[in-house]
């Protein structure tokens, strides 16, 4: 999928939003992304999860992981999905006691994995998830994403492969220039109660 294809997707679904939005971190943003309102049609996940899958079947030049790992709750969905396009497992790892931890699902020392999220924006949850594979002896052969706004995937490591890299664009609300121009300021989810992630 190109990029057009990829932010017309989630355009329709309203995913994608342009205007002026009040992030969680108090920034004001021209847009935002909530990749669940366009998850939730299982034909549009399916679509998504093939197109990822393709690039990173062939940056792994076709070979198939035992599994995907993806962070819960965001990257439960397009995991699935993408586990469905490489035919592999799909599993998680969950936030307890402040750590992401590898709760109902085992991994063999040794099996290689590629790690997926939805959006990654400081590339926290990827990176935890990319360790906990590690240390259950894992070789993590791939990471990627369906957005990635962490302003440049490849000073991850393992780099960060994505369907479409947006620029980050945040302002401090004293210099916002929508705020200047008087667009009206929206809070995502404030009446849908979406948070970041699910
Ligand atoms: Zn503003």
């Amino acid at each position: 999928m190109k990029r057009e294809e990829v932010l017309e997707l989630f355009s329709k679904y309203k995913a994608y939003l342009e205007g002026h939005f009040l992030l969680t971190s108090g920034l004001h943003s021209p847009h935002y992304f909530q990749c669940a309102r366009v998850l939730q049609y299982p034909e549009a996940a399916e679509r998504l999860g093939r197109a990822l899958g393709e690039k990173i079947s062939a940056a792994l030049g076709g070979e198939v992981p035992a599994a995907v790992i993806s962070p819960a709750m965001g990257g439960l969905i397009i995991g699935h999905e993408l586990g469905r396009a490489l035919g592999c497992r799909a599993i998680f790892v969950e936030r307890m006691d402040g750590s992401m931890r590898l709760r109902r699902f085992d991994l063999e020392p040794g099996e290689k994995v590629v790690v997926v999220e939805d959006v990654v924006t400081t590339g926290g949850s990827f990176l935890e998830t990319v360790k906990v594979a590690e240390e259950a002896g894992c070789k993590v052969l791939a990471a990627c994403c369906l957005i990635d706004r962490s302003g440049g995937g490849s000073k991850f490591s393992p780099a960060l492969t994505s369907l479409v890299e947006v620029e980050v664009v945040n302002y401090r609300p004293e210099d916002c220039p929508l705020c200047g121009q008087g667009v009206p300021l929206v809070k995502p989810g404030s009446r849908n109660t979406v948070k970041k992630g699910f």
